[in-house]
């Protein structure tokens, strides 16, 4: 698994992977990452953002929806399963629904063009601290589940879980108040962004995610339980039914 390694305070000379292909955007905002100590790099394309991640590992990701090979979406989707690295969408495009759509594919925030370099900056840093600050380094036990804040490897008895990196965040979150209801609200500003007013839908989509990776039973969840207009609540104990 690649992505960046979990320091706690924000470092300098962070990589940017800035996925770009309007040069008139990409230059001046290189330029900007620059003189305030990022590393920015640039791709153009879908095809030369895929090299760069791999080549570069940045910390974090700022990438344009609409790119001359591809769709921004779809790399984000493939991010967010594959790799633990932050993504902030560019686009041309503000709508509510968009909004929503970005954040489901895992981005961790979104900025409505034309933008001012020192506004992303700024939603650079606060991205990048939250994802080191999200967790402690720790392993937390929740009956059947483990999860290995550190390492952000979760496992269902002996069985690793392939979790994407919200779904990660969100698991870690809810066992650390195992057997405590942890509201909608408190879940929203701790795995997205504590600015977050849209939909909480996105909430929605995963936990279901979540729970099909747990293998509960939609009817009768036995990990996580809604709580009904409050929020979930990850169970303390979750046996198994008595043979
Ligand atoms: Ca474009």
């Amino acid at each position: 698994m690649t992505g960046a390694s979990r320091g706690v305070a924000p470092r300098s000379g962070d990589r940017v992977l800035l996925v770009e292909d309007e040069a008139s955007i990409s230059e001046p905002f290189s330029q900007a990452l620059a003189r305030e100590g990022f590393q920015p790099v640039v791709a153009a394309t879908v095809a030369e953002a895929r090299t760069m991640l791999e080549q570069h590992e940045p910390a974090i990701v700022l990438l344009d929806l609409m790119l001359p090979d591809g769709d921004g979406r779809e790399l984000a989707r493939e991010l967010s399963t594959t790799s633990q690295v932050p993504i902030i969408m560019l686009t041309a495009r503000g709508s509510e629904i968009d909004r929503v759509v970005g954040l489901e594919l895992g981005a961790d925030d979104y900025v409505v063009k034309p933008f001012a370099a020192a506004e992303v900056i700024a939603r650079i840093r606060a991205v990048l601290r939250r994802s080191r600050q999200r967790e402690p380094a720790d392993t937390l036990t929740a009956g059947d589940v483990t999860v290995d804040v550190a390492a952000r490897q979760a496992w269902l008895a002996e069985r690793e879980l392939s979790l994407t990196r919200k779904e990660f965040d969100l698991l870690a979150r809810l066992a650390r108040s195992a057997g405590h209801v942890v509201t909608r609200e408190d879940l929203m500003s701790d795995v997205w962004d504590e600015n977050w007013f849209g939909s909480t839908k996105t909430l929605d989509v995963h936990i279901t995610a979540l729970r099909r990776k747990l293998g509960e039973d939609p009817a009768t969840p036995r990990h996580i339980q809604t709580v009904r207009g409050v929020g979930f609540r990850f169970a303390h104990s979750s046996r198994r039914p008595e043979p």
